[in-house]
């Protein structure tokens, strides 16, 4: 779309308000950014679409693995109970949505979301409601064996394939050494034990059992076509261990928390900003994730999208609003927290929970 000749409202942009700025200064905060940050380039505002269908929850920052690039710096020692949605919070937040008659889809994130005690029943309410659910599941859970706790996840393909949840499951490459840059050793064959299990239930393979597959690079670089990538991922993957899946999303690695932290030792932050700007695509705007969607943290608070939780970047005039506190009418064309991260969702052919934009 054309900015330069788009309506306010239609376009999901308006007059900038000076006095909704949420964060101090910029998320990057580099010289490269002077004049080309993200909020002085439209002097508009991003606004929310008019109908809201999905909620986000990011229900723990728990996770299995501790991932390089990981924009939650989810880890197996984010176990503090602030960390993860308690049963109160839970129940709360299932009830609440279960009103909400717009929403139709509900999109589980973490951490490895299936060591929330309370994923089971939240996945099985969402069902019997009829909604339509997805969890973001990194498949080397389902070998996990929590050695402290004991708990095991090998009952994951069943119950998933049992409520029929969406899986979209991270595999940053169909190769072992960049997985295992990304991931840590071993997470290369976790992962294919992981898939191979979720295809014996039916994923990928049913057409009711979608299983997508998600690729982020390993380096300072944008993903490449997301449509030729899928074929080479097919391919690869299927040649060598008889594993199929439905799509793969390609994402854009973040410059903020972990992998921005990596980008500072290495020196590329600025080059890698710089990439970003140089490659601002407008056709992604109207995609953009955080203008269909709200996202919540584990203690139930509204986010616009989850980089913005991560950052602590509340939506404009909602901070530490409750999601039970609100109704998601009151939620669309909301004005939408963004700054300079948010050119990693805007370069080349954009990136989102749902993969490639334009
Ligand atoms: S598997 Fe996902 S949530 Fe867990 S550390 Fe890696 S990127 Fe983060
Ligand atoms: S980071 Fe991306 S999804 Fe989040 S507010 Fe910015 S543009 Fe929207």
């Amino acid at each position: 779309m054309s900015l330069a000749n788009s309506k306010p409202h239609d376009s999901g942009l308006k007059p900038q308000d000076s006095s909704l700025k949420t964060s101090p200064m910029s998320t990057i905060d580099l010289p490269i950014l002077n004049g080309t940050s993200f909020r002085a380039k439209f002097e508009t505002e991003l606004l929310a679409a008019p109908v809201i269908r999905t909620l986000q929850i990011n229900i723990g920052y728990v996770c299995n693995l501790a991932c390089r690039h990981c924009h939650v710096e989810s880890s197996p020692a984010r176990i503090a109970p602030e960390d993860n949605m308690s049963e109160e919070t839970a129940r709360r937040i299932a009830d609440w949505a279960l009103t909400q008659s717009c929403l139709q889809n509900i999109d589980i994130t973490g951490g490895s979301p299936e060591m929330n005690p309370n994923f089971r029943w939240m996945v099985e309410m969402f069902h019997e409601a009829g909604l339509h659910i997805m969890d973001r599941c990194n498949p080397t859970i389902i070998d996990f064996v929590d050695r402290k706790t004991g708990r095991s996840y090998e009952w994951v393909p069943e119950f998933l394939a049992t409520n029929q949840v969406e899986v979209i499951a991270s595999m940053p490459c169909y190769s072992e050494e960049n997985v295992e840059k990304q991931r840590g050793k071993g997470s290369f064959n976790a992962s294919v034990e992981g898939l191979l299990k979720l295809n014996a239930a039916g994923y990928g393979v049913d057409p009711n059992l979608r299983l997508n597959l998600v690729y982020n690079p390993v380096g300072a670089v944008l993903p490449p076509p997301q449509d030729d990538l899928q074929a080479d991922y097919k391919r690869e993957l299927k040649d060598r261990f008889g594993l199929v899946f439905n799509e793969l999303w390609t994402i854009t690695n973040m410059p903020i928390k972990r992998w921005r932290h990596e980008l500072e030792r290495t020196g590329e932050l600025a080059s890698y900003m710089s990439m970003l700007i140089n490659a601002y695509n407008p056709h992604t705007i109207d995609d953009l994730m955080c203008r269909h969607q709200i996202n919540i943290d584990p203690r139930g608070r509204l986010y616009d999208c989850d980089f913005n939780q991560a950052l602590d970047m509340p939506t404009p005039h909602l901070h530490d609003r409750f999601i039970w506190e609100l109704d998601v009418d009151d939620l669309t064309d909301r004005v939408i927290a963004t700054d300079d991260h948010c050119y990693g969702c805007t370069a080349g052919a954009g990136s989102s929970c749902g993969g490639a934009l334009a």
